[in-house]
């Protein structure tokens, strides 16, 4: 019997079969957990579309107090949570701790929302309003980057505007969702949240499925492609979070010692294992040589380990497929430019990386023209902003990107023809509850967070009245 159980129609449910779960500090496995069948998430969707009426009834305040409930029981476990994270996802308990806490925050932002109708006529001959209906059932697919920030980007919003859900985690990072399901379940009603875990095989399932009626996915842009195929049959909503290649432009006139920090520190938050981590780090020319300094003292200096010890600053990669990934792009980045820091694994135990950085080196190589997912920056060197803004561009995918300066206004000009969702000015990846998050290009379809995030779980409806 498995401590972590699905969550289906109300109830903690053992699974057809069972998953391990390895810590990626340890390669030792951290539990095993119920893994759900094709028939389990059938049930499960079953479930979602039993409740569905009757969630979808209730008054916006009776689900914002499910909302809020729900934030306050996560908070309750903080510690629990947050040590089970870094136990199956690795990243230092500090930032394990900031990321359930901001997972109960985003509960409490939606549960902040209203889905007002808009009265657009409202005269002698007729009464016309716009209003937001919910969807039905909605599929909320999640990485193992970050299993429960990502997690709340969508549950509170599909709920809110009154749709069921079924939850499904990254097999490698199934516990922390799991047990959320243990402390949610007498909150909210059977049905209304369904959590399972896969071994990877449940996904398509998902989103083929004929009753459920939209998929939100965040991922990598691969299986967007996969999700948006299989979804296309029942023609159902889809939203897609897929991956990103950051440009991070750092003009001339910058502090370098100031500015360092800040710029390594957008590369290699969560072992680089972030959508929006900078990942292309475009310094001008006369900076070069210093910046490319600071990064390598910075690299060197940053203390690597179990995400339990104290003083940890950065873990290991999640899993051995992305370690054998990163560790492969750094094997093709030491034929394409210069490694000044890192370049190697840690130990020979957990699937750790050293920082590495990796200077005269430019597009056409795979360390900048692909995704690493992982803590080794590309440190390119420019002497034309708007040429660095160019190359920025000249890329398949379009999350984020940002411009470092003194001179804001000139950051300002140059950061508004970034081809990008969010653009950022002396700081990256700053992401907010009411900000709408969303790619453009191979980086995704649509957005969340914010109002815009929230309708994205609602279909337009015209109530139009003769009088
Ligand atoms: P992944 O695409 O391999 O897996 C993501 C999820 O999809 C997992 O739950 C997985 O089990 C599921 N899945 C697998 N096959 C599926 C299928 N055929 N249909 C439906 N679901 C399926 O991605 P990953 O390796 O877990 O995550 C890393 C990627 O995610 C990176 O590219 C990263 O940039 C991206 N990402 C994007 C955002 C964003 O908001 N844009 C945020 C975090 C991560």
């Amino acid at each position: 019997m498995s401590e972590y159980k699905l969550l289906i129609n109300g109830a903690l449910v053992e699974g057809d079969a069972t998953l391990d779960v390895i810590n990626p500090a340890t390669e030792e496995t951290v539990a095993t957990c119920a893994r759900a069948s094709k028939a389990q998430l059938d049930q499960a969707v079953a479930a979602a579309k039993a409740a569905f009426p009757a969630w979808s009834a209730t008054s916006m305040d009776e689900r914002r107090k499910v909302l809020v409930a729900i934030a306050d029981a996560i908070q309750a476990n903080l510690g629990e949570l947050a040590r089970l994270l870094t136990q199956e996802q690795g990243k230092p308990l500090q930032d394990a701790t900031g990321e359930i806490f901001g997972a109960s925050a985003f509960f409490r932002y939606f549960a902040s929302l209203d889905l007002p109708a808009k009265v657009v006529t409202d005269d002698a001959t007729s009464r016309i309003e716009i209003r937001r209906k919910p969807l039905g059932v909605v599929g909320c697919i999640v990485p193992w980057n970050f299993p429960m920030i990502l997690m709340a980007f969508k549950v509170p919003a599909a709920l809110l505007a009154g749709n069921t859900v079924i939850v499904k985690p990254a097999p490698t990072t199934p516990l922390t969702a799991l047990k959320l399901g243990q402390i949610i379940k007498d909150i909210v009603p059977p049905g209304v949240v369904n959590i399972i875990a896969d071994a990877n095989d449940l996904g398509g399932e998902l989103t083929k499925h004929p009753d459920v009626r939209k998929i939100s996915f965040t991922g990598s842009t691969e299986t967007g492609k996969k999700v948006m195929a299989s979804a296309a049959d029942a023609l159902k909503r889809i939203s897609l979070e897929l991956g990103g290649n950051d440009a991070l432009i750092v003009l001339d006139d910058v502090d370098v010692a100031a500015t360092a920090p800040k710029v390594f520190g957008a590369a290699m938050q969560n072992a680089g294992q972030v959508c929006i981590a900078a990942k292309r780090i475009y310094v001008h020319e006369s900076i070069y040589d210093a910046m490319c300094d600071e990064f390598a003292t910075l690299a060197k200096n940053m203390v690597v380990g179990d995400g339990l010890e104290q003083g940890t600053q950065m873990g290991p990669l999640q899993n051995k497929a992305q370690f054998d990934k990163v560790m492969g792009f750094i094997d093709s980045a030491k034929k394409d430019g210069k490694v000044i820091a890192g370049g190697e694994r840690k130990g020979d135990k957990g699937y750790f990386i050293q920082p590495t950085v990796v200077r005269d080196i430019a597009e056409g190589s795979q360390l900048v023209d692909e995704e690493q997912f992982g803590p080794v920056m590309p440190v390119i060197k420019y002497s034309d902003p708007k040429d660095a803004v160019a190359r920025a561009n000249a890329s398949i995918y379009g999350l984020g990107g940002s411009i470092w300066a003194k001179d804001s206004d000139k950051a300002w000009a140059l950061a508004e023809s970034m081809e990008s969702g969010s653009v950022w000015v002396n700081k990256h990846a700053d992401l907010q509850p009411h900000l709408p998050f969303g790619g453009s290009k191979f980086s995704g379809i649509g957005s969340e967070l914010g109002e815009e995030g929230l309708k994205e779980f609602t279909q337009v409806q015209v109530l139009n009245m003769a009088r």
